[in-house]
């Protein structure tokens, strides 16, 4: 050792085992040591020489501290000043280095082992975490020694990241104080370690709600650290992706391309386990107090008791993929911290905790939420809520088809159900038989088929149906396929031949027996037809107005231009001069060549129906 030298020297935290060996040897070595008494354990002046002279710094002023400084290093002897820790931070080396400078002369710094690290080893945790805070911050209240406002502790904590907090155990309602300002929760873990490292070291743990009184009835107002950290958590052990420490040596599953499903009530825990039973590959975060015993341990499944901003948090990043059975509020306002972009954030499900909903709420495209949502809600019989538009699968809303048509809608009650089928890629049967088929996607989704008929769409019983027909569907067939939602396209032209006089009831009610009798909708009636003698029959227009049916009305030489006419009518061609009315009427009004209904003949009412070729 050189002579005529000043070592600040770091002590460590207590542990005399805790020196480094530098330090060690520069205490063998000091002509005069002088020691901070009310931190440094005594116990490391073990390694001193015996003729060594040895000064409590413990209530003795800066200028004399410096003038047995000087004194000593004139005469050629080397001083150790020794610190609690590292000297680098807290230790007020900074004033006795300027006195230093004043009149050179000479020193030097050896860091020690700090009491932070002591605290962290001796909590068991890393302060750091893969996939998690990445920063530690060593700071302290305000005391004699003023905090820049910029440093306050409510400032600071809001990095969310691990908190050592020093010289301020005394004041710690005013630490938990500062961290409630900050937005902590009141269940977030909080540590304060007594004494690291030394004989008598003692742990107090508690949560933001309780660690102060904790302290208090510990009767800890003094050499002690408050810990504050993320690694503090109960499970954040456990979640630390294996794969950041073994690499491809993988021990439990990965969680990073797992889905995280995270419940927050005792009925969503339910919903959590069944989706996670489901789910292959996912993991199941719930309230510890919400699990069975034997579920705390058991492998994808997670016990939280740490507050659902924690859990989501942690989830958030280190998951790709969150479930999440809560409020959307809860999930918007505890994640909206941590948004980066669309292109990083992981995939986000909102699921109500029946399981009924499930809404894609971050990440639909690339983060695959809308995938997600749509497996989900596929598992748990639910419906995905999907807002981005492409994802409709560049569907027309169901809702509104034919809306320009005028298609009757029936069973909308189905709709949603029939929709949540459609996304979730469940097999969907459609028929169409009438109306404009503009709506249909391209390509056409993997799931959704065309059948020819009600009968094939049957036959195949798909989850559910879309039927867009004329025809009346048969009772079974929604017992059958209960997801089935119909349009009637108005397509029908009816064409109607009427005794003077017949009262609208019974001109009615021969329409609606035809159309019972030949299983037609009533509802695609796009309107009823006849000939210009009956313009003005009474019966025919009441049953237009109570319909809303139109009235075509064609004359004599337009009816006669109607060759094929399968039931002809001698009655008719004497009286009128055509060959008859109700068919070539419905012909003309339907634009077609061919009946689908040959006349029905009533007492006084005769009733043919044609359809539409094309709807214009
Ligand atoms: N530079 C030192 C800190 C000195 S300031 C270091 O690196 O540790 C003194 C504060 O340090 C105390 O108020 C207490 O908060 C903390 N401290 C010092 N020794 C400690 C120990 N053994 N256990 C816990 N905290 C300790």
């Amino acid at each position: 050792m050189p002579p005529g030298m000043v070592y600040f020297v770091g002590a460590g935290p207590g542990d005399p085992e805790l020196l480094t060996l530098k330090a060690r040897q520069l205490i063998a070595q000091a002509d005069v040591i002088i020691y901070a008494g009310s931190l440094v354990n005594p116990a490391v002046l073990q390694y001193a020489r015996p003729d060594a002279e040895i000064h409590n710094s413990a209530g003795m002023k800066l200028a004399r501290q410096i003038a047995l400084m000087r004194t000593a290093v004139e005469s050629g002897q080397a001083v150790v000043r020794l610190h609690t820790g590292d000297p680098t931070f807290y230790s007020a080396i900074m004033e006795q280095m300027r006195e230093l400078d004043k009149t050179d002369i000479p020193y030097r710094v050896i860091p020690g082992v700090s009491s932070a690290s002591a605290a962290a080893a001796a909590l068991g945790v890393e302060l750091t975490l893969p996939g998690g805070t990445q920063t530690v911050i060593f700071t302290r209240l305000a005391g004699r020694t003023p905090v820049p406002d910029t440093e306050a502790l409510r400032r600071l904590a809001a990095h969310r990241s691990s908190l050592a907090i020093f010289l301020s155990v005394g004041m710690i309602e005013q630490v938990v104080d500062e961290l409630r300002v900050a937005g902590y929760d009141e269940d977030t873990p909080v540590a304060v370690v007594y004494r690291a490292s030394w004989p008598d070291e003692l742990i107090v743990r508690g949560t933001l709600a309780d660690i102060a009184a904790r302290v208090q009835a510990a009767e800890i107002t003094h050499q002690a650290l408050i810990i504050v950290s993320p690694a503090l958590s109960p499970w954040a052990k456990e979640s630390v992706p294996n794969s950041y420490l073994y690499g491809a040596a993988l021990q439990q599953p990965e969680r990073r391309n797992a889905p995280a499903i995270i419940a927050l009530t005792r009925p969503g825990t339910e919903t959590g386990r069944r989706l996670h039973r489901l789910l292959p590959g996912s993991w199941l975060y719930a309230p510890a107090r919400f699990l069975e015993p034997e579920e705390q341990d058991e492998q994808g499944i997670v016990p939280y008791s740490v507050s659902v901003r924690q859990a989501l948090q942690r989830a958030f990043r280190e998951h790709n993929a969150l479930i999440c059975i809560m409020a959307s509020g809860i999930v918007v306002r505890e994640l909206a911290p941590l948004l980066r972009s669309k292109h990083t954030d992981p995939a986000v499900v909102v699921l109500d905790q029946q399981g009924r909903y499930a809404v894609s709420l971050l990440s639909g495209h690339e983060g695959g939420a809308n995938r997600l949502a749509r497996q989900v809600a596929d598992l748990l019989g639910g419906t995905a809520v999907l807002t981005t538009a492409s994802d409709v699968l560049g569907l027309p809303p169901l809702d509104l088809l034919g809306q320009k048509e005028g298609w009757a809608l029936r069973r909308g009650e189905q709709l949603a159900a029939l929709s949540a089928a459609l996304v979730n890629g469940v097999p969907v049967g459609v028929v169409q038989e009438a109306g404009d088929e503009g709506w249909w996607p391209d390509p056409i989704p993997a799931n959704m088929r065309r059948y020819p008929s009600l009968a094939a769409l049957q036959e195949a019983a798909p989850a559910a149906a879309l039927l867009i027909t004329f025809r009346q569907v048969p009772e079974e067939f929604p017992k059958a396929v209960p997801r089935t939602v119909i349009y009637h396209p108005p397509c029908l032209a009816v064409g109607v031949g009427c005794n003077r006089g017949t009262p609208a009831g019974e001109i009615l009610a021969a329409v609606e027996q035809t159309f019972a009798e030949e299983g037609l909708a009533i509802e695609s009636v796009c309107c009823l037809a006849t000939i210009e003698d009956k313009a003005d029959e009474e019966g025919l227009l009441e049953v237009c107005r109570i319909r809303s049916w139109p009235l075509k009305v064609f004359s004599r030489e337009e009816i006669a231009t109607v060759k094929e006419v399968p039931n002809p009518s001698a009655w008719t061609q004497r009286a009128l001069g055509v060959m008859g009315v109700a068919e070539p009427a419905a012909l003309l009004a339907a634009d077609s060549n061919e009946l689908l209904v040959e006349k029905h003949r009533f007492p006084n009412v005769t009733v043919a129906v044609a359809k539409r070729r094309s709807i214009k």
